[in-house]
């Protein structure tokens, strides 16, 4: 499923052999202009280190990616006051991860872009909502 490292284009990015568009790196991430951007001003942030998906990214680099998110938000917010802005990181093709280096999406959003999710709701009894809970609970 996933590119080793040596054929990883993330990879190939944090280690500048090809080239890209970098907004901002620290020691642990690298946000750079995504080349198939859904609106103007979309950045992803992408773990230097070759890791695939967050359930294998350690801490540090967890609270790292996220802090990184933050601060592209930021930079949107300051240069485009969007209507929104979102978030989007996907783990495993079922998830819509098509590079498999770890990265989250961060992108203004404006009314009607044409960006759209479908989020079919299921409302299951509060049972079965704490006998789930407590199976994650578990594994924790
Ligand atoms: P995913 O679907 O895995 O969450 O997103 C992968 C993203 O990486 C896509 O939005 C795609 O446009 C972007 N991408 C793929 N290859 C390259 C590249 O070589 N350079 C840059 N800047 N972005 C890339
Ligand atoms: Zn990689």
């Amino acid at each position: 499923m996933g590119e080793s490292k040596d054929n990883c284009v993330f990879c190939k990015i944090v280690g500048g052999e090809i080239p890209a568009t970098v907004v901002f790196q620290d020691e642990l991430t690298l946000a750079f202009m995504d080349i198939g951007c859904v609106n103007p001003g979309h950045m992803l942030v992408a773990a230097k280190p070759h890791v695939e998906n967050l359930q294998v990214m350690g801490e540090a680099l967890a609270g790292a990616m996220f802090r990184s998110a933050a601060r592209a938000a930021r930079a949107l917010e300051a240069v485009y006051s969007p209507a929104g802005i979102s978030v989007y990181q996907a783990n495993g093709a079922a998830a819509g991860q098509t590079v498999f280096h770890a990265h989250i999406h961060v992108l203004p959003r404006w009314e009607h872009d044409g960006l759209t999710f479908t989020w079919p709701v299921k409302s299951p009894p509060r049972e079965e909502l704490e006998r789930v809970a407590a199976q994650l609970r578990a594994a924790l």
